[in-house]
């Protein structure tokens, strides 16, 4: 695949080996997953294994210290595979971005070595009743007492919350936004699984009630003041950027299952294929996954560059992969006709996560209107240069 043929030997290798790791242990079992509405400790154990949750952290701490561009590669595959371990990838290396950016060495070294070898899962709490797009909504509460800090507040839709070891939890210390490093079995944190949700549904999400949550002085993460715009806005671009290429894949699973559907399925004497509207159907869904790929890939770029454009490429290339896994997705349902709806095939998962790829890590409309903000300050006749940088760093939430 033309889109395919930028990477440096070393990425494609990494590649063939992702997928051949999905291809042998996610994509028998994806839908049983889905079913299920869980995740296996067995599955887990594997993918840490591999060192698929360890790919982000550098090799100094047990890391796979992967280039931007392979770590996009291997989101990719997984997300080609199921959205749900795709998301666990995500939030797991959203933890771990924020302790080696933001940590203490005496953290880094506590913390990191675990995240790598996936001894600990990390999950990221930031979205509330009141604060979903708008994170300066934020109301939980943090306050100094005896040396150490007590957590107060509520969180939802926290994505492996029901699984993971550490949650970082963003809270308002003195009224200035905070990071808390909080672990699982901490008396005055309540998790309940969230069920019945439409897609991802082996991502394991999870509601949480602190209440006089006691965590000691070592789990405040970064300075008072910084956890929004500093920690959580951080680990934010690292997890869009995953979720950006976690579509590509998704996208890419919905062509592979049309090309098969429409090659084996005949109607009015011929196969699929070769119906016009589902040619149009089958152009459109290769066209916007190579594109998405594209973008996905000149994101990685600049932030394998350290370029700060890599922020605003990362915001069109969710946006973009996103709704064209969404509209891809239902395209692919469409080929398969009632075979779509049902559960013999994949393509009804891939709608149901695709959906969910909108609304996450920055919807639709936040990352519309943050591009729209982008394009505009970068036009040369405008005089209205303000607002940028604070729309893109606060602008829409996780995954
Ligand atoms: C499956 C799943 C997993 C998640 N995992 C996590 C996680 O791990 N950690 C975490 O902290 N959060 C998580 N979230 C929460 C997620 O980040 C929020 O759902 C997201 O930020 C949107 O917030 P909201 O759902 O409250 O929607 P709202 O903010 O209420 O938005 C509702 C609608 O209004 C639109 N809208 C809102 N503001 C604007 C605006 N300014 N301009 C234009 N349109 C606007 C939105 O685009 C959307 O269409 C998860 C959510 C889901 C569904």
């Amino acid at each position: 695949m033309a889109t395919r043929s930028n990477f440096t030997a070393a990425q494609s290798a990494a590649r063939e080996e992702f997928e051949e790791f999905a291809r042998r242990h996610i994509v028998p079992e994806a839908d049983h997953w889905d079913g299920s509405a869980t995740m296996p400790e067995e599955f887990i154990a594997r993918f840490a294994a591999a060192g698929h949750l360890g790919a982000t952290v550098p090799a100094a701490y047990g890391g796979g210290g992967l280039d931007p561009v392979t770590v996009g590669l291997l989101a990719e595959e997984t997300g080609r595979a199921c959205s749900s371990v795709r998301s666990l990838l995500t939030v797991h290396a959203m933890v771990a971005r924020a302790v080696h950016r933001f940590g203490t060495p005496a953290q880094r070294d506590d913390w990191l070595p675990r995240l790598a070898s996936g001894s600990s899962i990390g999950a990221f709490a930031l979205t509330e009743p009141g604060a979903g797009s708008d994170v300066q909504g934020l109301a939980a509460t943090a306050r100094a007492d005896g040396g150490g800090y007590v957590l107060n507040g509520e969180k939802r839709w926290i994505t492996f919350a029901g699984r993971a070891d550490v949650l970082l939890v963003f809270a308002r210390l003195d009224g200035r936004p905070a990071a808390f490093l909080v672990e699982r079995g901490t008396p005055g944190l309540d998790v309940r699984p969230v069920k019945g949700l439409l897609g991802t549904r082996a991502s394991m999400v999870a509601d949480l009630s602190l209440t006089e949550c006691r965590v000691p002085p070592g789990a405040l993460l970064g300075r008072p003041g910084f956890g929004l715009a500093g920690v959580a806005a951080d680990a934010l671009e690292l997890g869009r950027y995953t979720v950006a290429w976690g579509c590509v894949g998704l996208s890419q699973a919905c062509l592979d299952a049309s090309l098969d559907h429409a090659a084996v399925r005949t109607q009015s004497g011929v196969p699929l294929r070769q119906h016009q509207l589902v040619q149009r159907m089958l152009a459109d869904l290769a066209t916007r996954t190579s594109a998405a790929r594209l973008l996905c890939q000149q994101a990685g770029w600049l932030r394998a560059a350290g370029d700060a454009q890599a922020v605003h490429a990362t915001w069109m290339a969710k946006y973009f992969a996103s709704t064209a896994a969404f509209r891809g997705a239902s395209d692919a349902v469409q080929i398969h006709g009632a075979h779509g709806i049902g559960s013999a095939y994949p393509v009804q998962r891939y709608l149901r996560d695709a959906k969910v790829m909108e609304i996450i890590e920055g919807s639709t409309e936040v990352q519309q209107t943050t591009i729209a903000h982008s394009a505009y300050h970068d036009h040369p006749s405008t005089t209205d240069r303000g607002g940028r940088a604070e729309v893109v760093r606060t602008g829409g939430v996780p995954a």
